[in-house]
């Protein structure tokens, strides 16, 4: 697989004046190129210090993807630099003056006696046109590397990245890359890692990268093949090796998928309706089912029941209940659900009463423990928690938890 390194210009990357989001973006999209990105680093506006990461680059890998510094002024020194480790010389291109002459016409600006320098490249480059701004980026093969230079301003690159760049890397690697992202939830990294052990332990090709946020675990299957469909072929086959062992526990697919998109979803397919009696986490699971498109069909009551009189008045939860149980206690979460579900006429309600912290704690029921309740026509169930971490975390964890338990629910029941 060729390998590929970016250098992102700019001594405002280097001082935190400016997000370096043209690493992340690129690096973001070599792997659909089937390029395997090995290393990534920022230089200041320094012909030397270029010149050093340039030659460390050259030596050790085959493409070096290249942002910035291909401005009018003296301090961009991009282009210069690269000729000059490649052993090339810079030379004029009228149709890429040309180029820039309309450019600044239409956005009626004056040419500068600087702009000129932008269209000297060095020789032998292919041109990455620009259609957002005057500096033309460009690629240099030699030897068998490569070496492709493209303008800082991301409206310019990203555009040039992937009209130009992207199929020129395509071609180049004639490998194609397809991933396949598995959204887990209500397990541990560790966990998920051993039920799939055999598969991670043999994995080259199919690879298999775990990793965890905000008490979720994602997998990416990533395969490479001479063509898509070989590629795809092979990943689906360790993925549904990876729903045997992890089955119940993957909520979803893809990157962007969110458990309340899930059960948003799965309840519009299923005709089933959903309401909330939420206490700790104050509203939570219904800004986290609203944020959805789609969840006005699916859900029509939510109710925020934080002290003792609103979850009597609102969902007919029973004093003695309170009074003998106390509000974090499994009966007052099934009393919550049951009466959220009686209230709205809803098919599905989840209620949720805990202990956010930080303070609140005691002995018998600590700072995290929550009960969530479920209630549909099969009954009501109530499931205990004890959460850690601080109060964000706990309430966010909780809300999370209430949404996998409506869609276990609404998939297994
Ligand atoms: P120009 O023709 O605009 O001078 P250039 O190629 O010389 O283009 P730079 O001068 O290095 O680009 O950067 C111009 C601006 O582009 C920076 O001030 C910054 O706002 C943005 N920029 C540069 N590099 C990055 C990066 N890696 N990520 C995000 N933004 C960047």
């Amino acid at each position: 697989m060729l390998t590929a390194e970016i250098i992102c210009v700019g001594t405002e990357l280097l001082m935190g004046q400016v997000l370096n989001t043209n690493e992340h973006f690129i690096a973001s999209h070599l792997p659909e190129a089937g390029i395997a990105l090995n290393h990534s680093s920022v230089v200041g506006d320094n012909p030397q210090r270029l010149k050093d990461a340039l030659l460390l680059a050259k030596s050790r890998s085959d493409i070096i993807i290249m942002t910035g510094g291909l401005g009018p002024t003296d301090d961009d020194l991009t282009k210069e630099t690269v000729a000059q480790v490649f052993g090339k010389k810079l030379v004029f291109h009228a149709e890429c003056m040309d180029k820039m002459v309309s450019y600044l016409k239409e956005s009626g600006k004056n040419l500068t006696k600087n702009n000129e320098k932008q269209a000297y490249l060095p020789e032998g480059s292919i041109v990455i046109e620009n259609n957002n701004g005057t500096a033309p980026g460009c690629i240099i093969e030699d030897d068998g590397k490569a070496a492709i230079m493209l303008p800082g301003p991301p409206r310019e690159m990203v555009p040039m990245f992937n009209e130009t760049v992207l199929p020129y890397l395509k071609n180049k690697s004639g490998t194609v890359l397809y991933s396949r992202v598995l959204r887990l939830f209500g397990i541990g990294e560790s966990r998920a890692a051993a039920m799939c052990d055999d598969l991670i332990k043999n994995q080259t090709n199919p690879t298999i990268a775990p990793y965890a946020k905000e008490g979720e675990v994602t997998f990416r299957v990533t395969a490479s093949a001479e063509n898509e469909a070989t590629a795809k072929a092979m990943a689906d086959e360790t993925v549904s090796a990876m729903y045997e062992r992890l089955g119940e526990y993957i909520y979803g697919e893809g990157d962007e998928t969110s458990l309340a998109e899930v059960v948003v979803n799965e309840l519009n397919k299923k005709k089933l309706t959903v309401s909330t009696a939420e206490s700790c986490t104050g509203g939570l699971i219904g800004k986290m089912i609203t944020e959805v498109s789609g969840a006005s069909s699916v859900y029509g009551f939510g109710f925020v029941t934080y002290a003792n009189e609103a979850k009597m008045q609102l969902v007919g939860v029973k004093h003695e209940t309170l009074e003998k149980y106390g509000a974090v206690s499994e009966e007052t979460a099934k009393e919550m659900a049951e009466g959220a579900r009686r209230v709205s006429g809803s098919d599905i309600a989840v209620s949720v009463t805990g202990i956010a912290g930080p303070t609140g704690g005691t002995k018998e029921k600590p700072v995290g423990l929550v009960y969530i309740g479920i209630s549909d026509k099969q009954g009501c169930e109530v499931f205990r928690f004890v959460q850690h971490g601080d109060r964000e975390r706990v309430r966010n964890k909780s809300a999370l938890c209430a949404l996998d338990i409506i869609r276990r629910r609404i998939q297994y029941a």
